[in-house]
C-alpha cells in the first residue's frame, strides 16, 4: 500500500483519462492520492477531485509563481475552501528563483503567509523550492514552529540543505526524478533521509521515472520510485511502502 502524497491529477494532462489514471493506480499499489493545489483554481479542483473519489485528498496553496497576482481576496477564498473536510495540508507553496515568473519579494510575502496560515489551523505544509534553498530556509526559521510540520517536495538540494531541512524537522520527499540516470548525486544525497521522514510522491503529470523519461508521469508509475528507494536504501520493497505509508499517515492525519 502507497500514498502518492503530491500529485496534479486536476491538471488538464489528465482531463480525458482521469479515472483510468486513477484505477491504474490502485492496481500499482496506490491507496491515497494527495492531490495538490497549486492556484485558486487547482484547489478548486482538488477538492473537488477529493469529493468525487474515497482515495483522494486535497490540499489547498498557490504555487510561488503566481504570486504577483495575489490580492486580500485570493484569501478569503482560501479560507473558505480550507473549511473543507477533505482537505488535509497547506500547499504547493514556497520559493521559485529559477524562472522568477513572480517578484521574490511577492513569493516572500505569499509564503510567509502561508505559513502563518498553516501554523493557526495546524496544517501541514508541502514546500516548494527551486534555486531558492537560502531564502526558503530562513523564512521557515523566522516563521514556522518548531519543529515544523510539513514536507520539503521534490527534494533536489545538497548534504547541507537535507542537514537543515531534517533539522527542522520537515519530512522528505522525492519524485520519480530520483529514478534518472543522471541523478547519481541525488541517490547519494537520499542516503542521507531517515526512514522516519521519508515520503513518496510523482508530482505527476511531471517528471515520469527514467523508463517512461519525456511522457507524461501518473501515479502508478510511484512504484519505480520505490523500487529505487528499495535499492539505495538497501530496505525491501514492503518497508519502502510500509514506513512511508506511516509517515504520510501520521503527517497529513489520513486515518
Ligand atoms: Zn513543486
Ligand atoms: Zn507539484
Amino acid at each position: 500500500m502507497i500514498i502518492d502524497t503530491h500529485c496534479h491529477l486536476d491538471f488538464d494532462q489528465f482531463r480525458a483519462d482521469r479515472n483510468s489514471v486513477i484505477e491504474r493506480a490502485e492496481k500499482a499499489g496506490v491507496r491515497y492520492f494527495i492531490n495538490v493545489g497549486s492556484s485558486l483554481k487547482g484547489s478548486r479542483k482538488s477538492i473537488e477531485l477529493a469529493s468525487e473519489h474515497d482515495s483522494v485528498f486535497a490540499s489547498v496553496g498557490i504555487h510561488p509563481d503566481d504570486a504577483d497576482g495575489i490580492t486580500e481576496e485570493t484569501f478569503t477564498e482560501v479560507e473558505r475552501l480550507l473549511e473543507n473536510k477533505k482537505v488535509i495540508a497547506i500547499g504547493e507553496v514556497g520559493l521559485d528563483f529559477f524562472k522568477k515568473r513572480s517578484t521574490p519579494d511577492k513569493q516572500k510575502t505569499l509564503f510567509t503567509r502561508f505559513i502563518d496560515i498553516s501554523k493557526k489551523r495546524n496544517l501541514p505544509l508541502i514546500i516548494h523550492n527551486r534555486d531558492a534553498a537560502r531564502d526558503t530556509v530562513d523564512i521557515l526559521k523566522k516563521n514556522g514552529t518548531h519543529p515544523i510540520l510539513g514536507v520539503m517536495h521534490c527534494f533536489s538540494g545538497d548534504e547541507k540543505l537535507l542537514g537543515e531541512v531534517l533539522e527542522m524537522g520537515l519530512h522528505v520527499s522525492f519524485t520519480c526524478n530520483l529514478t534518472f540516470k543522471n541523478a547519481k548525486r541525488l541517490r547519494e544525497i537520499a542516503k542521507g533521509v531517515p526512514l522516519d521522514r521519508l515520503l513518496l510522491e510523482t508530482d505527476a503529470p511531471f517528471l515520469a521515472p527514467q523508463a517512461y523519461r519525456g511522457e507524461r508521469n501518473e501515479p502508478a508509475y510511484i512504484t519505480e520510485l520505490r523500487d529505487v528507494l528499495s535499492e539505495i536504501l538497501n530496505v525491501s520493497k514492503e518497508e519502502i511502502e510500509k514506513v512511508t505509508t506511516e509517515n504520510a499517515k501520521k503527517l497529513f492525519k489520513i486515518p
